[in-house]
């Protein structure tokens, strides 16, 4: 069912059950009220025959039927009748002549016990009233219609079931505009939403001036607009550097390859242009794997293989690696004192991939620094693992701290050594993904200082 009818509806029965529960009330309350008066009246008029009747040496049956007719008329078609203590009849008048009211033994049986028994009789309201007074012990019954009462609770009725039916039928018009403009801002939103495509992604919903929850939804959705735009611009800025990267060595091995095919050589200068492609090739096949390991730490954790990892043992796999990589490099360790219990130094993630990070951090330190060393120093908190990578090097102005991890970012003092700019960007990506952080502290020319933060597996 549409929002707008369920809108409408729902406004619809509120306005309905209120309607009706001060309708019903009121009437309620009339009904009861008239019907209290009436029954006041009976026992008023009771009492005072009663009283007439107990006289019967001042006021004969005839007077008593004068001062009757002679009484102000409150309710019509009367009839009165009085029984002595035995149920005979001694007394009766009534409006209508041929008019009575029958009354069984029962009613007698009641009035006696309580005094006064209401009860309907065709149309007319009736009491039979105990009348007792010093000797005399009689039975009224007085009996009448109440046309003006109950003609007032008629209309009464019909002004009420008028006013519910008009209440409701206004709430189901009003709820059905109401909701229509309620509504308006959702469709222009969404209408707005459907004009957004990958080649517009600039394009933001409109906010409108008002501000209510649809200003919200429409913030909402042009924040995530803006994350999805700086996503998109942030994949297409690193498509580009990647293919410049590819491009390069691909241009340089094509142009010695034309160069060479120019004329016959000698097979000296064949070897020399295949040496020089060769390095070409190596350095395409290193951008490309840095590509992968990429690729693979900008997804979900879901997608890798988690399991635990004893950091100890990664950062002992290091100095192989690194000298395997560049004899000249060296690594130190500094340990601070290890908690004999093994599973302080576990943390949960993939293993190749901290390998890379921390490795993408030592190899750094060893290429920006003169010494070409790297101090690996491991701390063990309680809820987290450090291992800060130290060096003293070049260092890093401040004023790049931010930009080194960006991918393709080099510091302009480093073009000069080998690299593509995505060693720091790539580490920092893969500790983030393991819910870590990277911080750096640097000072130029005295050395740098990177520190590597991981949840330890005891804290999660
Ligand atoms: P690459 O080393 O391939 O240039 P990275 O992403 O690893 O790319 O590093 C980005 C830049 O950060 C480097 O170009 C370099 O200028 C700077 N940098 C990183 N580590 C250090 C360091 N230990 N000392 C000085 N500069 C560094």
């Amino acid at each position: 069912m549409p929002v707008r009818i369920r809108i409408t509806l729902l406004f619809s029965l509120l306005v309905m059950f209120i309607l009706g529960l001060v309708c019903g009330s009121v009437y309620l309350f009339s009904y009861t009220s008239r019907l209290a008066n009436i029954q006041r009246k009976l026992h008023n008029r009771a009492i005072s025959v009663g009283g007439l009747l107990s006289q019967s040496e001042v006021f004969s049956n005839e007077l008593i039927q004068r001062i009757e007719s002679y009484t102000s008329i409150s309710f019509s078609n009367r009839v009165i009748q009085a029984y002595d203590a035995d149920h005979r009849q001694i007394y009766r008048h009534s409006s209508i002549p041929t008019d009575s009211i029958s009354i069984g033994p029962a009613i007698f049986e009641e009035a006696l016990k309580k005094g006064d028994v209401f009860f309907k009789s065709g149309n007319k309201e009736a009491v039979a009233h105990f009348y007792k007074h010093e000797n005399h012990r009689l039975f009224v019954v007085v009996a009448g219609e109440d046309e003006e009462g109950i003609q007032t609770l008629r209309k009464l009725f019909n002004i009420l079931t008028l006013s519910f039916l008009g209440g409701v039928v206004t709430a189901l018009l009003g709820g059905f505009f109401f909701s229509k403009s309620l509504l308006k801002p959702i469709k222009k939103i969404a209408d707005d939403a459907n004009e957004i495509s990958t080649h517009n992604l600039s394009t933001r919903i409109h906010t409108g001036v008002v501000k209510d929850e649809w200003q919200y939804l429409s913030n909402t959705l042009n924040s995530l607009l803006d994350r999805l735009q700086e996503g998109f611009d942030l994949q297409r800025r690193f498509i580009g550097n990647a293919s410049h990267e590819l491009s390069t060595p691909l241009t340089s091995i094509s142009s010695q390859l034309e160069v060479a095919l120019q004329r016959e050589r000698a097979a000296g200068e064949y070897r020399a242009v295949m040496k020089s492609i060769h390095q070409d090739v190596l350095h395409m096949i290193k951008l490309t794997q840095t590509l992968l390991e990429f690729a693979k730490a900008s997804g979900t954790p879901g997608g890798l293989d988690i399991s635990l990892v004893r950091i100890d043992e990664v950062l002992l796999r290091l100095p192989a690696e690194i000298a395997k990589a560049n004899n000249g490099h060296s690594i130190s360790f500094e340990f601070d004192e290890l908690p004999p219990e093994e599973d302080k130094l576990l943390v949960y993630g993939n293993e190749e991939l901290l390998f890379t990070a921390i490795r993408n951090i030592v190899t750094n330190a060893c290429k920006y620094s003169e010494d070409h060393h790297a101090a690996v120093r491991l701390v063990i908190e309680a809820s987290q693992i450090l291992i800060s990578i130290t060096d003293k090097g070049a260092g890093i102005p401040e004023s790049e701290f931010e930009n080194i991890f960006q991918p393709f970012y080099r510091v302009h003092e480093s073009r000069s050594k080998e690299g593509f700019g995505l060693g720091l960007s790539l580490a920092y990506r893969i500790i983030k993904l393991h819910n870590g952080d990277i911080a750096v502290s640097s000072k130029v020319s005295e050395g740098t200082v990177f520190t590597i933060s991981v949840p330890a597996a005891g804290s999660l």
